[in-house]
């Protein structure tokens, strides 16, 4: 594991949230879909279930977006996750509950708004990725017709698809065919 349990955890919810409308249309449309997202990632505490709950996530995702978007240009990432740090008045104190029986940290009281505290916990495990100086693991799929995002936790940080959808392989049997051409090109 390259970081602790709970910042890798997050960093892959980042990634799900945002790829929650860049791969298949919109999947967290209504408070039924984020609840799912919510349930298989294991958020806890205050749900309003209202619309205005699911636009501030909406609101969250496209902040998170332009963040991996900006993971290139570091001093630009680390305002912006130092913005976001502000914003939702994060504030770590270490809890353990039995949907996760490790101790880790929360950023917000759980009375705290969900958007809130989703964004300061995600803003948290991306300011232990600068701390490490592996900001570049933020990455956006290498395949042309995609723009998912993904976390490369790969030991040599060798990622370069999502795992949305079938980015890789897509990709390895473009390549293949192009191969095939051209040679099919040098026998005519
Ligand atoms: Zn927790
Ligand atoms: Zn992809």
């Amino acid at each position: 594991m390259l970081f602790s349990h709970d910042t890798e955890l997050t960093l892959r919810a980042a990634c799900a949230l945002i790829n929650s409308d860049r791969v298949d249309g919109e999947q967290l449309g209504d408070q039924p879909a984020l609840d799912d997202y919510l349930d298989s990632y294991g958020w806890t505490g205050r749900r309003d279930r209202d619309d205005a709950e699911v636009s501030a996530v909406h609101t969250l995702r496209g902040r998170l977006g332009r963040i991996w978007a900006a993971a290139a240009d570091e001093e630009r990432a680390v305002g912006q996750i130092n913005a976001l740090l502000s914003d939702t008045r994060a504030a770590p104190w270490l809890t353990r509950h039995p949907e996760m029986p490790e101790w880790h940290l929360h950023l917000a009281s759980i009375h705290d708004p969900l958007a809130q505290r989703m964004g300061a916990e995600m803003a948290m495990s991306l300011a232990d990725l600068v701390r490490a100086g592996e900001l570049r693991r933020l990455k956006i799929c290498a395949a042309p017709d995609c723009d998912a995002v993904l976390i490369d936790l790969s030991r040599n940080r060798s990622r370069m698809f999502c795992d949305t959808g079938n980015c890789g392989n897509r990709q390895h049997v473009a390549a293949y065919r192009e191969r095939r051409s051209k040679e099919g090109a040098v026998d005519e």
